[in-house]
Order: C-alpha cells, then sequence, then structure tokens
C-alpha cells in the first residue's frame, strides 16, 4: 500500500506507513530551530500546513518555539473567526446499538443499561426544552441499528425538529452525528436540510481500531474511513471529522486527522468544515484507564494550537467533555465551536433533574447554557447562535471563499450579534442580558462597513419590537 491523498483507498489516503515516517521524522526534528522557524513562517501565511509540517510543530521541544506556536495559534483563530463562539447542543435520540466499541457503553453486550429511543413525541419534548433554552443548533445523536434506529427514524426526528416553533424558538440548523451509511442514505440527509454530517474516525490506526471494534458494522475500517467521500458523493459538502483522543497514540491520531483533510481537499476541491477533539471519558462500564493512551491538559491544548495553524478554515468543536477551565483555555488557541447545557442521555432535556442512566459520557462542564453565554461575555468573547451560512447556502466552497476572502467580519460578525440579541431578549438572565448589551453595543463597532453597523443597529431595534430570524 503506497501513500497516495487522492487515492479513494483508506489504506492508501491514511497510509500506515507514510503516518509512521512522518511521527519519526517530527521526533527526529523536534529540536530542529532552523526548520521550525521555516514552517511557523510557512503558517503565517494562512494557507495551512502539510500533515508532516505540522507534526514536527507538535513535537516541537523548544519552549520559546512552543510560545510563538501558540500566539500563532491565537492569531490565526483572531484573523478568522474573531472572538465569536458558536453554541450548540447534542440530542441524542437512541441508544440502541448493534456495534461492540470498547470504549462507548452503548456498546451491545451492555446489559445493564435501559434501552431507549425517542418516540417523535418526546423529541418534539426534547425540542421544545431545547428551545427555551436558548439552543438554535442540535447535533443529533444515535447508536448504530439499522432495526431500531433506521435512516428513516433519524429522517422523521429531522422532519419533527424543523417543524417544532413554541414562543420564539427554532431550531435552525440540525447537525447529523450517525455512524456511516451508504451514498444513498446521505442524500436523503442532505434533502431532509441537514448541516454538517460529523463522523468521528475514533483512531486511524486501523490494527487498533479493529481491536476497539471487535464486533457490528463498525468493524469495517475502510467503510467508515471512507464514510466522508461517500458523504460528499451524496451531496453534503460540510463534513466533520474528530478522533477520540485516548485510544491511541495521539501523535498517530494528529498526522492522520489532517491526511484525512487532505485527502478531502485534494479529492472534492474542499476540506472538513470542522474537526472535533473529544476526549475519552469515562461512562456506565467504561474505565478510560483501560486505554494507556490519556495526554496531558497541556498536550491536548497543544493538539489544537496545531490544528488551528494547519487548517486556518476549519471550524474546531470542543464539547462538554471538557472541564470549564480546559475550555477556557483551549478556546483562545483556536476552537470555533462549544456545545452547553448538554445532556448526553436519550430523553435527558426534558428531565427537571440531569439523568444519568442512559448517558454516553460524563458530562465535565454542568453550566446551564445561560451561564455558559455569561462566562463567554465575562472572557470577551461573542456567544453566537448563528445559523446564517448553510441557510444561504454558504456551504462547502462557498463556505472556505468566505472565510478566504475576509468577508466573515461584515458577515458573521453582524449574524452573532443579532441572534446574541435574539438570546438575551428570549432567554437570558439579567445578569446575562446587562452584560450582553454592553457587548452588542461596543462589538457593532467593529463590523468593517458602515453601511452594515446601519443596517444591523435598525434590525436590532426590529428585534426589541419581536421581529426575529434577520441574516446575512
Ligand atoms: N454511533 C455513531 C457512530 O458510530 O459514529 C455516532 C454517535 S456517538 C453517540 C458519538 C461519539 O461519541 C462517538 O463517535 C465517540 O467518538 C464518542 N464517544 C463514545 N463513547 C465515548 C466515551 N466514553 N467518552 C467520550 N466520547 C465517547
Amino acid at each position: 500500500m503506497e501513500y497516495n491523498v487522492k487515492s479513494m483507498k483508506a489504506e492508501e489516503f491514511i497510509n500506515d506507513a507514510e503516518i509512521l515516517d512522518t511521527v519519526k521524522y517530527a521526533e527526529e526534528n523536534k529540536n530542529n530551530i532552523e526548520l521550525i522557524d521555516k514552517i511557523l513562517e510557512k503558517a503565517r501565511l494562512r494557507k495551512g500546513l502539510s500533515h508532516r509540517e505540522a507534526s514536527v510543530l507538535l513535537a516541537c521541544d523548544n519552549e520559546e518555539k512552543i510560545n510563538e506556536i501558540y500566539d500563532l495559534a491565537e492569531q490565526i483563530k483572531k484573523d478568522f473567526y474573531g472572538n465569536r463562539i458558536v453554541l450548540f447542543a447534542p440530542l441524542y435520540l437512541s441508544n440502541y446499538c448493534v456495534n461492540g466499541c470498547l470504549y462507548c457503553p452503548y456498546h451491545l453486550k451492555n446489559k445493564h443499561i435501559p434501552r431507549k429511543k425517542l418516540t417523535q413525541e418526546e423529541v418534539a419534548k426534547e425540542v421544545i426544552a431545547l428551545q427555551d433554552m436558548g439552543h438554535k443548533r442540535l447535533a443529533i445523536e444515535a447508536g448504530e441499528d439499522p432495526v431500531n434506529n433506521p435512516i428513516e427514524y433519524i429522517l422523521d426526528c429531522i422532519k419533527t425538529i424543523y417543524s417544532i416553533k413554541h414562543k420564539n424558538g427554532a431550531i435552525r440548523r440540525v447537525n447529523v452525528n450517525i455512524a456511516a451509511t451508504t451514498v444513498e442514505n446521505y442524500r436523503k440527509l442532505k434533502d431532509a436540510g441537514i448541516g454538517t454530517y460529523i463522523l468521528f474516525q475514533e483512531t486511524y490506526n486501523k490494527k487498533n481500531y479493529e481491536i476497539l471494534h471487535p464486533t457490528g458494522p463498525k468493524h469495517n475500517y475502510d467503510y467508515h474511513t471512507e464514510a466522508m467521500d461517500r458523504a460528499m458523493e451524496g451531496g453534503i459538502d460540510d463534513v466533520g471529522i474528530g478522533v477520540l483522543f485516548g485510544l491511541d497514540n495521539y501523535k498517530y491520531e494528529f498526522a492522520g486527522l489532517l491526511m484525512h483533510a487532505e485527502h478531502l481537499e485534494a479529492v472534492h476541491g474542499v476540506g472538513p468544515h470542522t474537526i472535533s477533539v473529544p476526549r475519552v471519558k469515562p461512562a456506565d462500564d467504561i474505565d478510560p484507564n483501560e486505554f494507556d493512551n490519556s495526554l496531558s491538559d497541556e498536550m491536548f491544548c497543544k493538539i489544537a494550537a496545531c490544528i488551528r495553524i494547519a487548517v486556518p478554515y476549519t471550524g474546531m468543536i470542543i464539547s462538554t467533555r471538557e472541564t470549564p477551565e480546559v475550555r477556557a483555555k483551549i478556546i483562545r488557541l483556536g476552537v470555533s465551536q462549544i456545545s452547553g447545557g448538554s445532556r448526553t442521555s436519550v430523553g435527558g432535556y426534558a428531565e427537571e433533574e440531569r439523568p444519568h442512566d442512559t448517558e454516553q459520557f460524563d458530562v465535565s462542564d454542568n453550566r446551564t447554557l445561560d451561564e455558559v453565554v455569561n462566562w463567554l461575555m465575562r472572557e470577551d468573547y461573542i456567544p453566537s447562535f448563528c445559523t446564517a451560512c448553510y441557510r444561504e447556502g454558504r456551504t462547502g466552497d462557498r463556505f472556505m471563499s468566505l472565510c478566504k476572502s475576509g468577508q466573515i467580519q461584515n458577515c458573521c460578525h453582524p449574524n452573532a450579534l443579532m441572534t446574541l440579541k435574539e438570546f438575551l431578549i428570549d432567554y437570558a438572565s439579567e445578569d446575562t442580558k446587562r452584560i450582553g448589551e454592553a457587548m452588542i453595543e461596543k462589538e457593532i463597532k467593529n463590523i468593517p462597513k458602515e453601511k452594515v453597523q446601519q443596517i444591523v443597529r435598525e434590525r436590532l431595534v426590529k428585534i426589541e419590537n419581536g421581529d426575529r430570524d434577520f441574516r446575512f
């Protein structure tokens, strides 16, 4: 098997020998200041880095250079994403699953968790609870089970979610995180109006992948790894990739992740829309210590910084698997989207108290959405509930060109402010409202075009008067 970025075969575009050689090259050059300087110089052009170059930065051992890496990541984040952070919540539809994933409590052999699948009435209840928190963007999650969770069930749920309009609430973007499937099913998801299709690779190491997925359809590494190509063939041009850090060596995963991004760009002309960086967490019968690849918070943050530098146009997502402390640190280095107020159990949002019996993993950030919004603003980030891009047809390469042209500041920035205003009026506590109004006033001035500033001011008044859903 030879490495070939354009191949459609998993083992050629995620090539084991190429990854091992990359990791070796990075290790050999971790103190090669001349090379590191050259790579940093290239990175400053903000056009990204290859997996080899980025792996050298990840391995870099020199404190001064590591600080340069962090500073550059922070600067690139500011240039492309400003101080906006997009908010979303996961919605668990069903924990029925036929796979045997060793790290996930939903695995088939786990007989001591109740199995639950939401009816459409229950989906509606969850959506109302999520709308009442202020959410506009969801990521739906389900185990893999062709009998209990067929594609028709997922499509029904998407329809229900988009149909619910409770008070001023609405879910305007549904991202989908379900198992690898066929081109035909991806086409159906696209036709249902989904935002991003998300699928974590879990690990790029084929040998370990097969051990970690001993049974069920997910055992097939090639089918799983080639899923994003099928999704693109089915017309979905916003795809989200990720690995579950802790399962395998992080250096291997990092190179694999970037090779996957390079492959999508080379074949489809558009890289991944987002990269997620989940870490394995304790759950029902899962003890993360059984996988001895856990990584320190410090290295985790360094990974995020190097991803930011390597793929400047790709959004980065961090979930409530991480503590508020880690989230605070990592957001600064390049994250553009976070979940807030999450419940990872099936039917969790409609319950008064957080249920634990069907939780997919322990949540480490238990704050409410209002508390997360309040915290972000105190850290000088604009919480954004914007969902405009895909609704305006700015997906795939059209989104990327918006990023590259710098027009994002005339578009995403005002959209963030207008959706924040909606949140403040409809859902925020008094304190959040107070901080938010001051933030909007201050941030309007950072919209480059005066004409756009003027339109935003007019629309903010209209939002005060009850209108909703303005967007550029
Ligand atoms: N079932 C779908 C699949 O097979 O891809 C995806 C949905 S699953 C609910 C979402 C993700 O949760 C998985 O891809 C995995 O990376 C992550 N996950 C599973 N167990 C976890 C654990 N114990 N801690 C943290 N994340 C976990």
